[in-house]
């Protein structure tokens, strides 16, 4: 039997007083006033926001469970100050860990992270031990760019985050590579910015060499990752061109991508091109396609259906859906052996 396991799910539903909040969280800080207090939220609440949702797209597709974080578009690490994403990084975290606590056969929590544009991430490090050994969190979500789209951060492999894969290696949990909303006009949020922010951090782990000085350090690109495997003989050559080892040693012991890839042939193409150690279920949902696709009949996001259509060997469609993420997700490997799974 094979445990389907979703690496990718957001908290999109989350109530409405949660947004609230975080609005006159924004209003405050441009005003210079404390912030308010964070309303109360109640179980029921968090039921219905889920039921209604996640959960019932679970059942009615089949996964089993999701690995969950606080919704990415919302993060916008660039608004206000550390003082700021500090707050609202905790208040999404400890939401995640409600809804985990509510489902925990179904969550399992993945935090965001407390970033601001300039602020070391060393400031990031202490959110992400809290959630790991006091909230039972097994991941969390890295923003390689905290300014909203217009990329002043260093690439993901400069020594400025080195604090945080410190921390990561000793905790032993992965990240997943995950933008947030765009304040740049120029890049739609779900249609262009992520993407190009996936493609872009693979760039530069073949540019660098990270994972020389972190061997067990593990990423997560979603959205299939990017545009690379449709590009690889591009980053093959590329990475020849810059006189960087092949990328199977150099960065795919380290790299997965899920399989947040819309449709049939990208999901075949992903298999196709990229070595089944390395990707991971995930659908990003309720995320960023919501529709039906009208040449299918079946949500764009469904895509446990195009990994079963896919031309895979049953072993090979279980490491997609289970074997793969309990590998890359030590912690959570852990938990469901705690529970006899
Ligand atoms: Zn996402």
């Amino acid at each position: 039997m094979t445990l389907i396991i979703d690496c990718h799910g957001h908290y999109t539903t989350a109530p409405p007083a949660h947004d609230a909040w975080r609005s006159t969280q924004r209003v405050a800080f441009d005003a210079g006033l404390p912030f308010l207090p964070y309303p109360a939220i109640s179980d029921d609440e968090i039921r219905e926001s889920v039921e209604a949702n996640q959960l019932r797209l679970l059942r009615e597709r089949g996964a089993d469970m999701t690995i969950f974080s606080p919704r990415a578009s919302a993060m916008a690490h660039h608004i206000g100050d550390e003082a700021v994403s500090q707050a609202w990084t905790i208040a999404c975290n400890d939401l995640i860990k409600r809804v985990v606590d509510l489902y925990p056969e179904t969550f399992i929590g993945a935090c965001m992270l407390p970033q601001s544009p300039g602020v070391p991430i060393a400031h990031s490090v202490a959110e992400l031990e809290r959630c790991v050994t006091e909230l039972g969190f097994v991941g969390c979500n890295l923003n390689p760019d905290p300014s909203g789209g217009h990329f002043t951060a260093p690439p993901l492999t400069d020594k400025s985050w080195y604090p945080l894969y410190e921390k990561m290696v000793e905790l032993d949990v992965p990240t997943m590579v995950h933008v947030s909303g765009s304040c740049n006009p120029a890049f739609h949020a779900t249609g262009a910015y992520y993407i190009a922010a996936d493609t872009t951090a693979f760039m530069q782990f073949i540019q660098g060499d990270l994972f020389r000085d972190f061997p067990t350090l593990r990423f997560i690109i979603p959205h299939g990752g990017g545009a690379v495997p449709y590009h690889w003989g591009r980053y093959r050559g590329l990475a020849d061109m810059l006189q960087q080892p092949p990328l199977g040693g150099h960065v795919m012991k380290n790299v997965y991508f899920d399989t947040c890839v819309y449709h049939q042939p990208g999901i075949d193409l992903l298999f196709e091109v990229i070595d089944i150690e390395n990707i991971l279920f995930g659908s990003e949902m309720v995320g960023a396609v919501r529709g039906i696709d009208p040449m299918t009949g079946h949500y764009f996001d469904d895509t446990k259906r195009y990994v079963e259509a896919a031309d895979l060997t049953p072993e090979q469609r279980h490491s997609v859906f289970e074997g793969n993420a309990r590998r890359v997700y030590p912690r959570l490997d852990a938990q469901l052996k705690g529970r006899g799974i």
